[in-house]
């Protein structure tokens, strides 16, 4: 197979909203009228990110999904996605699943393949994603504002749960391990959420680097500081049950690939939100608020501050 029929038979799918999609040196975009582009990009290395002998329908969905976060991070409608592929070799048993879990996602949020580069090389899968979003509606992380509630959507901890066992860091039962496998390997992005925020929320960012780390750069950009209830944080009950290890806070706290949104918005906003998370039928959760100072502060259900580790995953550190 060369390379070109490689990319024909596994990565050329119809491009109905693009002027020109795949097989051209370019491709050719035309955003909306009044809307403007929001740009992201993000890489997976095997080894780094996933194991080499990853489910790769499953390495598909997800390659997609974690650039789907940054999206609804945004408040960003997905359109288009370019893909650039490092490969061992042409596997065609593997290319096919792997660009049929892609391809699954992205239809299912309408975002269309429109290029990409595909080369010989480590496995390596790094997407780029187009949205379109409003300049006034996109959701940055310098928003956040003094008096702000602090929101968080579905649980946290589950995927670094699953990932602890399969490390050997932690023993889970197949039943437990069942229960949070899935936030692990097949993340949701929560782009209805992040649409569904436009005009309420102050802030957002994805939990990629775990909740400490992300909120951790909302309020850099804010310069503003958070104080957050421990006992209020959505926790699945296989992470409750693990809770009392100091491993088990630190999947909730700092632990890494949720790909829920964390959110700031004010208070009058309150039952809205909760009328949003029904409609969405997603779970949002107010954590905690934003308040004056610098830092995160987490307290239990006594008003005790917490001993936490506030550093999230760091390739460099
Ligand atoms: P060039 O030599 O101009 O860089 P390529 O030979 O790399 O072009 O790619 C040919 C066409 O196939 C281009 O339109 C490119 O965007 C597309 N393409 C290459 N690899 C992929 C991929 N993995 N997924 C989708 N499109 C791809
Ligand atoms: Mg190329």
């Amino acid at each position: 197979m060369t390379e070109f029929d490689l990319i024909r038979r596994y990565f050329t799918r119809a491009t109905p909203s693009a002027l020109l999609g795949v097989g051209d040196d370019a491709a050719l975009l035309k955003v909306s009228e009044d809307y403007v582009l929001a740009v992201s990009t993000d890489m997976l290395v095997s080894g780094t990110h996933f194991f080499p002998d990853a489910d790769p329908f499953l390495l598909g969905h997800k390659t997609l999904a974690v650039n789907l976060s940054d999206m609804a991070a945004m408040g960003a409608t997905p359109r288009w996605a370019t893909l650039a592929i490092a490969l061992p070799g042409a596997d065609e048993t593997w290319l096919e699943k792997f660009s049929a879990g892609f391809f699954a996602l992205a239809q299912q949020h309408g975002v269309e393949l429109v290029g990409g580069d595909t080369t010989r090389g480590p496995l390596n899968l790094c997407v780029t994603i187009f949205g379109e979003v409003t300049a006034q509606q996109a959701l940055r992380r310098s928003g956040a504002q003094l008096g702000d509630e602090v929101w968080v959507s579905g649980t946290l901890g589950d995927a670094a749960l699953a990932l602890a066992h399969l490390q050997g860091r932690i023993m889970l039962s197949a039943a437990e391990y069942a229960a949070c496998a899935p936030a692990l390997h097949q993340p949701q992005p929560r782009v209805a959420l992040g649409l569904a925020l436009h005009g309420i929320a102050n802030s957002a960012i994805d939990i990629s680097d775990g909740l400490l780390a992300d909120l951790g750069h909302i309020l850099d950009a804010s310069r503003l500081a958070a104080r957050l209830d421990f006992s209020a944080l959505p926790i699945s009950s296989v992470l409750r049950g693990h809770l009392q290890q100091p491993l088990g806070k630190q999947c909730a706290l700092s632990g890494g690939d949720d790909y829920e949104l964390c959110f700031t918005a004010p208070g009058a906003r309150h039952a809205e939100l909760l009328g949003i998370a029904a409609q969405l039928k997603l779970p949002l959760t107010c954590i905690g608020r934003i308040v004056a100072g610098l830092g995160c502060l987490v307290h239990d259900a006594a008003g005790d501050p917490l001993n936490v580790e506030a550093n999230g995953y760091d390739h460099f550190r």
